[in-house]
Formats: structure tokens, C-alpha cells, sequence
């Protein structure tokens, strides 16, 4: 095939509201309305098959601001342009407006709008996008993702085992951030009880989402040490390399990084600098699948672990692609009438989809049910 154009670009951003049980308190944790939204892209091409992109808005707002930037900005100069040449795309796009990709928002709508053309070139190929890129192995261990520092330690031990039952052996929860209050155990207490409740050889991660300093960060990683807790995530600010360097000098605890880490070059300055021994890229943020590809490769070639961050349908085949791929996070955040064909955990692994292009698509009813009005 020669090329495919660009027919159009088809933007639609959705709110997607929380229901009830204790992790979909994330959306107020993250500071947002109650629900987070999705910005959802279409890419047609002239007589070959449509592409989905996507990227998740947590907190829930600008969505609608991801959604008019690709639809005034990048739309327009995708059209016409060749969706089997993805990186062209990808470099036409950033070249033309690197002011404004410095991550955010513009960073986001690239990431959605790169991840559809790969969408395109795989369902062209006719293979499963896992194995356009590599097919490294097609199940995936995931693990569990939750622990919100607001829940109460009844509420910690059940969904700890709620992933148990799921044949998952690992799970990661939040730590800092928020004060005890009375009533609430310390983050010691809870990763004490976690660690009684699942036993020695279970895995625990602890993800402080940016919430310390560094010299507070050294002394929490002695505390995570000592209960055996297998990675240290965003201890401190992740636009600070410098104090990211620091703490994981003096961190006898690994440190995870990523989620809010963009491009190539972000990525490759955690490495040379020896900042994180687990890099976690979003491919809805980090610049879509063009780019999550280049960060497997820095993780191979500097033996650091690759895992994801959320986004578990589509993060199963980009890690499952690469020879550095450590595991998946899975997060059950989403409503189950959302994708048209939902993952399921097996045995503790998501299994990567057998089908042509990622294999993710909205739930037919999702698009208008879900529509932010
Ligand atoms: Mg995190």
C-alpha cells in the first residue's frame, strides 16, 4: 500500500462520571469535578480503515480545551497527510508547533492524534498493533492500582483483595499528601497493615504523586525499605530532575517516574541522569504510541523496567511489545459499558487483543451516553 490520506479528523471529548465505590473518590483526590474526562479521536482516511486515539483528562477538566486543539490546530495539518507514515505525521505536527508542545494540553491532543494513526497502520497491516511493534509477548502481568490516602483500612484491605482474587500479586497505594486526620492510621500503620494482611512475598508499591521534599523523601524511602515495598513513585516534583537525582541516590527503594514525563527527551534525561530505575509513560500523555516506542527502547537500553501509566487496554500491547516490559497498571476506574470490548484479568495478566490495529474502541452507546455536554 502506498498511502493512505488523511481524510479527517473526528474529535469528540467525553465526561466520565464516578460511581460509588472508594477508588472513584480518585476524582475528587485529583482536585477536579467529580469524574475525569476522555478527549476521543477519529482519524479517516480515503478509502482505508479509521484509526482511534484517546487520552484520559484526570481531575476532569480540559477536556473540552484537548478536544479544540486538535480539532483548530492539528486536524487541519494532519489532513491530507499520509496515515501510514505516522512519524511523519507525528514530526509534522510537533515541528509546527513546539511552542505550545511543551506538554499539557497540546501534548495530550498529539499523543490521541499519533495513537489513531498507529491504530490506522496496524488494522492496514492487518495485525494486531503488539505485533506491528515487536509482539514481545502477549500476556502481561498487571497489578493492582489503588489505595487512595483517604480510605479507611477497612476499605485498603478489601481492595487489596479484591485484587488477590484476580490472581494479581501486586499492588500499589498512595502515601503522603494528605495529613492524618483523627481516626486515619499513618502511612506507616496502612503499609504495616497491607504487609500483615498480604503476606512477605506479596508486592507492594508506594506512589507518593509529588507529594515531598526530598530531604522527607530519603527518610520516607527508609520507612518503605523496611517493609520490603518494591518501588518509590514520584516522590518528589517531577519537573525537578535534580531532586528526583537526589532521592534516588540516597533511596535503597527504587524509584518509579513518568506519568507526568513528556517526549523522548524527557525520558532520556531520567536515564543519563540515573533518575528512575522504573520509567511509567502514558501514552495519552507522553506523545502517543511514536513516542511510548522510543521510551521502551531508552528502558532497554539503559536495563531500567518499562511500565505504564493507566490506559491498561491499550498500555497491555506497548509493554507487552518491548523486551523491557515489567507489567501493566491496572486501575478499575472506568464504566463497564465503556469499550466496546473490555479487558479482563486472568490469572493476575492481561492478555494482549488478537484483533487488527489496537483494539480499542468505544462502546457504540458510550459515544453519546458519555458525551460532555
Ligand atoms: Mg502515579
Amino acid at each position: 500500500m502506498e498511502k493512505l490520506e488523511i481524510e479527517s479528523v473526528e474529535v469528540v471529548p467525553l465526561r466520565i462520571p464516578l460511581g460509588d465505590s472508594p477508588i472513584h473518590r480518585f476524582g475528587r483526590d485529583a482536585g477536579g469535578p467529580r469524574g475525569f474526562g476522555c478527549t476521543a479521536i477519529w482519524v479517516h482516511t480515503k478509502g482505508g480503515p479509521s484509526g482511534f486515539g484517546y487520552c484520559f483528562q484526570t481531575g476532569g477538566g480540559a477536556t473540552a480545551s484537548v478536544a479544540a486543539f486538535v480539532r483548530d490546530v492539528l486536524a487541519p495539518r494532519a489532513t491530507g497527510q499520509d496515515a501510514l507514515a505516522p512519524e511523519a505525521v507525528w514530526h509534522s505536527l510537533w515541528r509546527a508547533n513546539t511552542s505550545a508542545m511543551r506538554g499539557g494540553i497540546a501534548a495530550w491532543a498529539l499523543s490521541a492524534l499519533d495513537t489513531a494513526c498507529w491504530d490506522i497502520v496496524a488494522k492496514a497491516a492487518g495485525l494486531p498493533l503488539h505485533r506491528v511493534l515487536g509482539g514481545f509477548r502477549s500476556r502481561v502481568p498487571v497489578y493492582g492500582s489503588g489505595g487512595l490516602r483517604d480510605f479507611a483500612d477497612s476499605e485498603l484491605v478489601e481492595e487489596l483483595n479484591s485484587f488477590v482474587a484476580q490472581g494479581i500479586t501486586a499492588y500499589k497505594f498512595k502515601i503522603g499528601g494528605l495529613a492524618a486526620t483523627a481516626g486515619q492510621s499513618t502511612d506507616e500503620q496502612r503499609i504495616a497493615l497491607l504487609r500483615k494482611e498480604a503476606g512477605d512475598d506479596f508486592t507492594l508499591y508506594a506512589d507518593a504523586n509529588q507529594a515531598y521534599t526530598p530531604a522527607e523523601a530519603v527518610e520516607v524511602a527508609a520507612m518503605l525499605r523496611h517493609y520490603g515495598v518494591a518501588w518509590f513513585e514520584e516522590p518528589v516534583p517531577a519537573d525537578s530532575v535534580d531532586d528526583i537525582v537526589q532521592v534516588a541516590s540516597e533511596s535503597a527503594v527504587p524509584i518509579a517516574v513518568g506519568e507526568n514525563v513528556y517526549f523522548r527527551w524527557g525520558f532520556r534525561e531520567l536515564c543519563t541522569r540515573g533518575a528512575a530505575a522504573i520509567l511509567q509513560p502514558d501514552v495519552g500523555v507522553c506523545g502517543g504510541v511514536t513516542e511510548f516506542r522510543k521510551v521502551a527502547a531508552l528502558a532497554e537500553s539503559f536495563n531500567l523496567a518499562l511500565c505504564s501509566h493507566l490506559a491498561h487496554e491499550i498500555s497491555v500491547s506497548l509493554v507487552g511489545a518491548s523486551p523491557a516490559g515489567m507489567t501493566v497498571e491496572y486501575a478499575d476506574l472506568l464504566p463497564h459499558d465503556f469499550w466496546a470490548r473490555p479487558l479482563e484479568v486472568r490469572d493476575g495478566c492481561l492478555e494482549v487483543p488478537g484483533v487488527p490495529g489496537h483494539g480499542v474502541e468505544l462502546a457504540p452507546e458510550a459515544r453519546e451516553r458519555y458525551a460532555l455536554k
